[in-house]
């Protein structure tokens, strides 16, 4: 069984619609996908119909995005209950300060590459997540660059001087408010250093105490290195590894199914939400 747990569509910045997203699910032979949108929801009904559709097994999930002194992570909340106000009022604040943050930092590209606010617009889905992919492919289509790597390498870095930072929730209390909505609390691409700066152990820590059940190892932004200190918090506090594509559509060369998670760990998964929605404690190692 292949299971395929971190993906995005057009409802953040992928660039395939969630019906689009599962067709190429069930082309690449997953058996399983989850759609996990930045800081979004709202592409889950039609994904959901379409894997029924297609025979492929759905997990509704969501990629929040987390900061915590500076250094933005992200947290992967499976199961989470889409009417759960605590989550959804923390995330609606966000993707409100995404839509201010992408207009200062059209206003700081203007002058250098000419951008306006009306090409970035062109890029977006109606009620998408934005974020700076749709920024890169303004640009794109303005001829400045040829694709969101290279905007992302000569205007949009995190350290760079056209970057502005979005409000994003703590990530300890991302970690309660994904808990506190029936979800599955899990670390995504934690030591990632390619988009970034990576997470310090302290906060790593923090969110174990606040609840963490699971951390992503096999993504293709971990080396060996990377991977291997990832497997070992896993081992450490006992919690469930996955393993996944971050599938973008084109936006990124990462493929569906390059990376996944065993069907045991999935069941963990499943059995931890179900836990949670009881009101009981999940299972813990540790
Ligand atoms: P934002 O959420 O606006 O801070 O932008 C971060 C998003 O940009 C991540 O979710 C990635 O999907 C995407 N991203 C980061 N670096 C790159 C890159 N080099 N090429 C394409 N997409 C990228
Ligand atoms: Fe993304
Ligand atoms: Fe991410
Ligand atoms: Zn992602």
């Amino acid at each position: 069984m292949r299971i395929d747990l971190h993906t995005h569509s057009t409802v953040s910045d992928g660039t395939e619609s969630p019906v689009e997203l599962v067709d190429s699910a069930a082309s690449a032979g997953l058996d399983v996908v989850a759609l996990t949108d930045h800081d979004s929801v709202a592409g889950w009904d039609q994904a959901r119909a379409r894997c029924a559709e297609r025979g492929l097994g759905f997990v509704p999930g969501i990629e929040i995005s987390c900061a915590v002194d500076g250094r933005s992570l992200h947290l992967l909340g499976y199961y989470v209950d889409p009417a759960d106000p605590g989550l959804f009022d923390e995330l609606a604040k966000a993707r409100e300060s995404r839509a201010t943050r992408a207009e200062r930092m059209v206003e700081l590209l203007a002058p250098v590459t000419g951008l306006t606010w009306d090409e970035v617009v062109a890029q977006v889905t109606a009620g998408a997540t934005i974020g700076r992919p749709h920024i890169a492919d303004a640009l794109v289509a303005r001829g400045v660059v040829a694709d969101r790597a290279e905007a992302f390498e000569k205007y949009l870095a995190s350290d760079g001087p056209y970057h502005v930072a979005h409000y994003a929730v703590d990530p300890v209390k991302g970690v309660e408010l994904v808990r506190a909505a029936g979800g599955v609390p899990v670390l995504a691409h934690p030591f990632a250093h390619v988009t970034g700066r990576v997470v310090e152990d302290g906060t790593v820590e923090a969110m174990v105490d606040a609840g963490l059940l699971g951390m992503e190892v096999d993504h293709r932004d971990q080396g060996p290195r990377e991977r291997a200190r990832a497997a070992e918090y896993v081992r450490r506090y006992g919690l469930i590894r996955t393993g996944s594509s971050d599938y973008h559509g084109t936006g990124k060369p990462n493929e569906l199914g390059e990376n996944t998670t065993s069907p045991q760990m999935w069941a963990r998964i499943k059995d931890a939400a179900a836990d949670l929605r009881h009101g009981l404690e999940p299972a813990g190692d540790h």
